[in-house]
C-alpha cells in the first residue's frame, strides 16, 4: 500500500497507527512484532478512535464548506 516502513521492514506510524498513506492505519505486530493480544487489541482500539476522530472531522468540514456555498448563493 505504500506505507512507509523502518530499517526492520516494520510500518511507520504515529501514536495513534496512522500511516504517511492517507486514510490507511495500522495496529498490532505489523507495527510492533512484540505486541501480545491484549497490546494489538489496544492499538486497535485506538486506531479505531482516531479513524472515527478523522471521519468525524472530515463531515465537520464538508457541512461547513456545503454552508458557505449556500449562504454565499443567497447573499
Ligand atoms: C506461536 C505464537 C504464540 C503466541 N502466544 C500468545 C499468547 O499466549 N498470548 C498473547 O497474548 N499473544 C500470543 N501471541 C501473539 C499474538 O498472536 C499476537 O499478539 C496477535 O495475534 C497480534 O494480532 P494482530 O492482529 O496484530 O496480528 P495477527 O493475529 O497475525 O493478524 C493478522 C491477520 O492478517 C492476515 N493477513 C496477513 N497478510 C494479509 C494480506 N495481505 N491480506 C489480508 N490479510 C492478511 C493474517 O492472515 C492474519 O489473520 C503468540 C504468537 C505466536 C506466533
Amino acid at each position: 500500500m505504500g506505507c512507509d516502513k523502518d530499517d526492520g521492514g516494520w510500518v511507520v506510524t504515529d501514536r495513534t497507527g496512522r500511516t504517511n498513506v492517507t486514510g490507511v492505519w495500522t495496529a498490532g505486530n505489523v507495527i510492533d512484532p512484540r505486541a501480545q493480544a491484549v497490546a494489538a487489541a489496544g492499538m486497535g482500539s485506538t486506531a479505531a478512535f482516531a479513524i472515527n476522530t478523522d471521519l468525524l472531522d472530515e463531515e465537520v468540514d464538508r457541512a461547513v464548506e456545503q454552508h458557505r456555498h449556500a449562504a454565499a448563493a443567497v447573499r
